[in-house]
């Protein structure tokens, strides 16, 4: 009987793949076709890492991508303050693009912080959640300790992270995003730098003035870093990435490749 059974199935089984067989054959069922392989595959592989750098004052993580290990480093970061967040999604788009396109990391490394003040992001407020300015935390010569700069220098976690990130990647140059001041300001040996930035986007190259205890101040009057302030306006926080890039991608781009040109 249990023979009978396992026939029985057996002739079940065979009847149906007769019938797809046939099917086939007749062209009902198109059968898998796996792709083709054209062309060479790509010949440069690329380290892309996630890394936490810190946490913040509300112990959200303060991420780090790292694109690339060669020995030429830029770092690009945004929303150090937290109202001037238009940075943010451009600095996303910004690597997406560079992992679409190795080559333009050959000898190359490119540390991507998109968000460095992450509570202050989240409460829509330029300071972080302890009410200090981020952006006047450092060591500088300049700098000048209150409630609103930090009681010290460096007496904020955030400030810290980024000061990490400087001491261990040590970039040839730094461009931090922000809002609304509609130009390229730079400081330490920058001028070049912003100068070649603003052949790719509408921003005017102005000299802000170096502030307290900046990190304009720290990396680029203390440690000599090429440091540019991207400053975008204040309507850049309603366009979308696509928009954002359109605008502004270029112009990170040849911070990145200076002191070459971007193609
Ligand atoms: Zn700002």
């Amino acid at each position: 009987m249990k023979v009978f059974e396992l026939n029985k199935k057996w002739v079940k089984i065979s009847t149906v793949c007769v019938l797809f067989g046939v099917m086939v054959l007749a062209g009902c069922v198109e059968p898998v076709r796996y792709p083709e392989i054209v062309g060479e595959l790509p010949s440069i592989v690329f380290p892309a890492q996630y890394r936490i750098v810190g946490a913040s004052v509300q112990n959200r993580p303060i991420m780090c991508l790292i694109l690339g290990d060669g020995s030429n480093v830029s770092l690009i970061m945004s929303t150090i303050h937290g109202n001037e967040a238009a940075g943010t999604p451009l600095v996303r788009r910004l690597a997406s693009y560079l992992r679409e396109r190795p080559e333009m990391l050959v000898g190359r490394k490119v540390v991507l912080m998109a968000v460095a003040n992450p509570d202050g992001m989240v409460y829509g407020t330029r300071y972080n959640a302890k009410g200090v300015d981020l952006n006047r935390n450092f060591e500088a010569a300049n700098r000048v300790n209150s409630k609103e700069t930090g009681l010290t220098s460096l007496s904020e976690p955030e400030a810290r992270a980024i000061r990490q990130v400087i001491v261990q990647y040590k970039p040839d140059r730094i461009v931090s995003i922000h809002q609304p001041l509609n130009c390229i300001d730079y400081d330490g040996p920058a001028q070049m730098l912003a100068d070649r930035m603003g052949q790719y986007c509408a921003l005017p190259v102005k000299k802000v003035g170096a502030m307290p205890g900046s990190l304009g101040s720290y990396a680029g009057v203390t440690l000599g870093i090429p440091i540019v302030t991207f400053e975008m306006t204040q309507a850049d926080s309603k366009l979308d990435s696509a928009t954002l890039w359109q605008k502004y991608g270029r112009a990170l781009l040849a911070a990145i490749v200076y002191p070459d040109m971007v193609r």
